[in-house]
């Protein structure tokens, strides 16, 4: 099991690795910066390793298909169901994969639900927002506040959205192996005792 997990920890990361090459659409800071400063962030609000990892892994759908059919240059189609898919594959929790697939339901409810957030948002995100859905509609809002995983869900948001600052001095992807091989080996055992 030891080697597996090895490996599936180095596609992963490598994924990541490779990002520092792609643009984080529309902001000033690459897709590697972004999502290590989304996993600091959430580091420093002392959240779990679930949700570490899944503020590390939470635009991977952006990362793992070049030719993946794009929201018109803003980033691929569904990349948060594309990202939690790809992340059940490699063997993550489920929890780190709803709290990645959760990440566009967070924005849809805010814009319904505070109506100053839907004016703060930056130029792409409210461009991919009409591609995702627009805002939620009441009985979609009341739905979501009843996720065992709301608040999880919007404490990745907010990660995510302060996760645009250039020059920021954060841990480097190595400092994640740790966390990721030990939720990789967890997970497995789970898988098995299950
Ligand atoms: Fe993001």
């Amino acid at each position: 099991m030891r080697t597996d997990i090895d490996a599936l920890a180095d596609r992963v990361l490598g994924v990541l690795s490779a990002s520092a090459e792609s643009d984080y659409i529309g902001e000033d800071v690459n897709q590697l910066e972004h999502a290590l400063q989304a996993a600091h962030f959430a580091r420093e609000a002392g959240a779990s390793d679930a949700q570490v990892l899944a503020a590390l892994t939470h635009d991977i759908g952006h990362l793992l298909d070049p030719e993946a059919p794009s929201m018109a240059g803003l980033g691929v189609i569904d990349h948060e169901r594309v990202g939690a898919d790809y992340l059940r594959a490699q063997g993550f929790s489920e929890s780190v994969a709803r709290l990645v697939e959760g990440h566009v339901q967070a924005k849809r409810y805010l814009t319904f639900a505070k109506p100053a957030y839907a004016a703060r948002l930056s130029e792409a995100s409210r461009g991919t927002l009409e591609w995702q859905g627009g805002p939620m509609d009441a009985d979609e809002a009341k739905a979501f506040e009843a996720d065992p995983l709301f608040g999880p869900i919007l404490a990745m948001r907010t990660w995510d959205e302060r996760a645009k600052v250039v020059g920021l001095e954060v841990l480097g992807l190595e400092g994640y192996r740790a966390c990721l091989v030990a939720h990789l080996e967890e997970t497995a055992r789970a898988d098995d005792a299950g």
